[in-house]
C-alpha cells in the first residue's frame, strides 16, 4: 500500500520540482505523478565513461566511444544519396561511418588527420556494424571527458519547459533525486521464477537502470525488460477482456439457416462465392451459431467481396428473428451499399432502410418507429447509427465496413444497443500485418478473405512525371473511346485547405479543355459540397453519364463502378501506401483490363519513391501492407491510431515482432492455467494487470 501512495504522489511535491514546474511537467510531458516521471524514459544515453573495443559491440542503443583510425574514405552516391562512407578500426576490428552531410568538412578533416575518437551510437545494417555522423574527437584534447563523465540521461524537452527550467540537464537532476526517494517502493509485477527462467532484470532495477544504467549492458537488460513488461501485460489485458466477454456476455444464438438465406443464396446471388467468401461465412455462422457473442475483424483486400459476405450474414440473422445494421464511414459509401442491397433484394421480402444524418426528421421518426416494432430488418447508415436514440428491437449482427475509421469507442456503444450484445463484425480492407492485428485487434477474432473472385485481370500501375502528361491523356481518350470511365484523385490533407482545392480546380479547368463537352462529360466531388451534390455527382458517374470523374479523396473508401477502368492519381507522392492501394482498388472490378497510373512530380524523396515502386511492383495489399510498415512505422497505418493500443514507451511492434509472439503466448499459457490469475505464484502479475486495466477504455464497457 504504502508504495503505491508514494508512487502516486502528485509530481509538484519532489524536490526540485514545485508548483511550477510541477504544471509544466503536467502541460508539456503529461507527467503528474512520480510514477508518470518513472516512466518517463531518456531517449538516449551518453557513455563517455569508457572507451570501447570495436568488437564489444553487442547491441544496439547506447552512445559509445572507440579509438581508432580511418583507414580509408570515398564518397559514394549521387545528389540526394551522396555520402560519404569511410572504415574505422582499432586493434580488435572496424566499423563503417557515414556521413551524409557536411561530407566536404569531413573530407577536409580526414586530410588531416586519421587518428581519432569516435563517439555515436552503433547501429546494425546489413549484418554490419555501422556509426551514422559520429563525434570525431582528437584524441590529444580528450583526456577532459574521458576521465570525468559517467553514463548521462538525455531526455525529450520542448521550448516552453526548457524556459521554464526543464531542460534535459535538469530533468535528469530530477529524476536522480526520484530514484533515491523510491527505489525501495517500486513494485514487482513478475513471479520471481519467471524473472529467472527468463532471464529478466527485477522491475526496480530496470526502472533504474533506465535512467541511470551502471553500464551498457545494464541498460540494455532494462529496455529488455521495460518491453518485456509493456508488450506482456497488454496481451494479458486484451486476452483477459477476450475471456470476460466469452464467459460473461452472453451471444444470441443464431441456430438455422433458413428460408430467407437459402432463397437468395439458391434464387438471387448472381455469381458464384469464392473459396474463400464460402470458407469465411461458415467460420463466422459457426461463431454465432456457439451461444458466445461473436466480436470479430474481417479483413479482406480492395475488391475481395466483403459486402456480399456481410449481406450473407445479415440474411441468416433475419433468419433467426434479428435485425442487423451495417455501419459505414461515409454517406456516399453507406449510400451504394444501401442501393446495391435494396436492389439485391428486391424481389425477396427483406425490409431495408437507410439512415444518416441528413436523413429528415418526418423520415427519421418513421425509421425509429419501424425499428423499435422490428419492421425494419436491416438498417444502413454512416455513424448515425450509433446515436442513443436509434433503438432496435432485436438487434443481432452489427456489421462496420472500413473499421478504420471507427475506434475502439464507438465499437463500444454499439455493444450496449441491446441488452445482449449483438454480434459484431468489423470489416477491413487494409491487411494488417500479424504481429499488428495481434495487438490493435487482440479482442477480436480473425477471419480473412484472401482471394479475388475469378476472372479479375491484375490491375497495371505505372508511374507518370509531368511530362508524360500529353501520353496520359491520349491513353484516357482511348480508354473512354472503348466505353470506359476515368477516376482522378487529387490529394486533400486537410478538407480546409485551400491550396488542394486549388489544385483541383486548376486540375477541373485543365481537363476540361482536354476533354471538351458535348464528346466528353467531366464530374466533380470534393469535400466542401454538400453531400446531396456530392450524390448527385456520384450518381451521374455510377449511371456512365460523367466519362471522367474528378475528387478529392472523398471516393478513397468503398464505392463500387465496375466500367470504371482507370485510376490517375495526382500528386502521387502526397499519398500514404496504404491509400493508394486503398483508391487503386476503385478500379479492377469489371473484366476489363484496369490501369492505375501514378502522377508525380520530379522531386522525390527516397520514401515517396519507394512507396510508388511499390505500387508499380505489387498488386498484393498485405505485401503493401508491410512496406508500408516498414516505411512510416505502426502508429501511422491507417486503423491503429484509434486503436489506443499503441501507446508503448519503450517497445516497437515492429522490431520487437518475436517478442509480440512471445509475450502472447506466454499470456495465453498464463491464463489458459489460471483464468482469474488467482494463483498465489501469479500474485504480482493479478495485481499489476487490475491496475492496467482499471485505466483503460474497455473497463466500463465489461464492468
Ligand atoms: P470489398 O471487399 O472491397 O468491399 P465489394 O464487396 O465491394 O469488395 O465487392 C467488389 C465487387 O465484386 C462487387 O461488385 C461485388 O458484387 C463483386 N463480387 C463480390 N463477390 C464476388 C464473387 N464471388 N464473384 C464475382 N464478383 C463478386
Ligand atoms: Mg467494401
Amino acid at each position: 500500500m504504502m508504495s503505491v501512495d508514494l508512487l502516486s504522489t502528485p509530481i509538484e511535491y519532489l524536490k526540485g520540482v514545485g508548483p511550477k514546474r510541477g504544471e509544466l511537467f503536467k502541460k508539456e510531458f503529461n507527467i503528474r505523478t512520480y510514477s508518470d516521471l518513472l516512466h518517463y524514459y531518456p531517449y538516449r544515453h551518453v557513455d563517455k565513461s569508457k572507451i570501447y573495443k570495436i568488437s564489444e559491440i553487442t547491441s544496439e542503443g547506447a552512445f559509445v566511444q572507440f579509438k581508432g583510425k580511418v583507414t580509408s574514405y570515398e564518397i559514394v552516391g549521387k545528389q540526394r544519396g551522396r555520402r560519404l562512407v569511410a572504415r574505422f578500426a582499432d586493434e580488435t576490428g572496424s566499423i563503417e561511418l557515414v556521413w551524409f552531410n557536411s561530407i566536404k568538412w569531413i573530407e577536409e578533416l580526414l586530410q588531416q588527420r586519421r587518428e581519432f575518437i569516435i563517439f555515436g551510437k552503433p547501429t546494425l545494417f546489413n549484418r554490419k556494424w555501422n556509426m551514422t555522423h559520429p563525434e570525431m574527437i582528437d584524441p590529444q584534447t580528450h583526456h577532459d571527458s574521458l576521465f570525468s563523465l559517467h553514463f548521462q540521461p538525455l531526455y525529450n524537452s520542448s521550448e516552453k519547459a526548457k524556459k521554464g527550467g526543464l531542460d534535459t540537464k535538469n530533468i535528469s537532476k530530477i529524476v536522480l533525486s526520484l530514484l533515491t526517494q523510491i527505489k525501495d517502493v517500486i513494485p514487482e509485477t513478475l513471479p520471481d521464477e519467471m524473472m529467472e527462467s527468463l532471464r529478466l532484470m527485477t522491475r526496480k532495477e530496470a526502472l533504474i537502470s533506465i535512467h541511470y544504467p551502471e553500464n551498457n549492458e545494464k541498460l540494455s537488460k532494462a529496455i529488455t525488460r521495460l518491453k518485456f513488461d509493456e508488450l506482456f501485460f497488454t496481451q494479458l489485458k486484451l486476452l483477459k477482456m477476450k475471456l470476460i466477454n466469452s464467459q460473461r456476455v452472453k451471444g444470441h444464438l443464431f441456430s438455422t439457416i433458413g428460408d430467407i438465406f437459402n432463397t437468395f443464396y439458391h434464387h438471387h446471388l448472381s455469381f458464384e462465392l469464392t473459396n474463400a467468401q464460402k470458407k469465411v461465412i461458415r467460420e463466422i455462422r459457426t461463431d454465432m451459431g456457439s451461444g458466445k457473442q461473436m466480436n470479430r475483424l474481417l479483413q479482406g483486400d480492395v475488391g475481395s467481396g466483403k459486402t456480399i459476405t456481410a449481406l450473407l450474414l445479415m440474411l441468416i440473422a433475419i433468419d433467426n428473428g434479428f435485425q442487423s445494421c451495417l455501419m459505414a464511414p461515409t454517406e456516399i459509401l453507406a449510400q451504394q451499399h444501401f442501393e446495391s442491397i435494396s436492389k439485391q433484394l428486391s424481389a425477396m421480402n427483406v425490409t431495408v432502410e437507410f439512415l444518416s444524418g441528413s436523413t429528415k426528421t418526418a423520415k427519421r421518426r418513421e425509421i425509429f418507429e419501424k425499428l423499435e416494432s422490428g419492421e425494419i430488418d436491416i438498417l444502413i447508415g454512416t455513424h448515425a447509427l450509433i446515436e442513443k436514440e436509434v433503438v432496435f428491437k432485436n438487434l443481432g449482427l452489427v456489421v462496420i465496413d472500413e473499421q478504420h475509421r471507427f475506434g475502439v469507442e464507438q465499437r463500444a456503444k454499439l455493444w450496449r444497443k441491446n441488452s445482449t450484445p449483438p454480434h459484431v463484425l468489423v470489416m477491413t480492407a487494409t491487411p494488417i500485418p500479424r504481429t499488428l492485428a495481434m495487438t490493435v485487434y487482440g479482442d477480436l477474432d480473425l477471419s480473412v478473405i484472401d482471394e479475388l473472385p475469378k476472372g479479375r485481370k491484375p490491375i497495371v500501375t505505372r508511374h507518370f512525371f509531368e511530362k508524360d502528361r500529353l501520353k496520359l491523356f491520349g491513353f484516357l481518350k482511348k480508354q473512354i473511346s472503348e466505353g470506359r470511365q476515368v477516376f482522378v484523385v487529387y490529394p486533400l490533407i486537410e478538407e480546409s485547405e485551400k491550396t488542394d482545392l486549388f489544385a483541383l480546380m486548376a486540375g477541373y479547368d485543365l481537363m476540361s479543355e482536354v476533354f471538351p463537352l458535348p464528346q466528353y462529360a467531366i464530374g466533380l466531388v470534393h469535400g466542401k459540397m454538400k453531400s446531396e451534390e456530392k450524390d448527385y455527382e456520384m450518381q451521374r458517374f455510377i449511371k456512365n453519364e460523367t466519362q471522367i470523374l474528378l475528387s478529392t479523396t472523398v471516393i478513397e473508401v468503398g464505392i463500387d463502378v465496375p466500367n470504371a477502368s482507370v485510376m490517375v492519381i495526382e500528386n502521387a507522392e502526397r499519398f500514404g501506401l496504404s491509400q493508394l492501394h486503398q483508391l487503386r482498388g476503385r478500379v479492377g472490378r469489371g473484366a476489363e483490363q484496369s490501369y492505375c497510373i501514378l502522377m508525380s512530380g520530379n522531386k522525390l524523396t527516397s520514401e515517396s519513391k519507394q512507396r510508388l515502386s511499390a505500387m508499380v511492383n505489387t498488386n498484393d495489399g498485405f505485401e503493401i501492407a508491410n512496406i508500408d510498415l516498414r516505411l512510416r512505422g505502426p502508429g501511422d497505418i491507417q486503423g491503429t491510431q484509434q486503436s489506443g493500443m499503441l501507446d508503448f514507451k519503450i517497445a516497437d511492434l515492429i522490431k520487437d515482432e518475436r517478442m509480440v509472439a512471445y509475450t502472447r503466448k506466454l499470456a495465453q499459457t498464463t491464463l489458459q492455467e489460471d483464468p482469474d490469475l488467482s494463483l498465489e505464484k501469479n500474485r504480482r502479475i493479478a495485481n499489476y494487470l487490475k491496475e492496467i486495466m482499471r485505466k483503460s477504455a474497455y473497463w466500463g464497457m465489461i464492468s
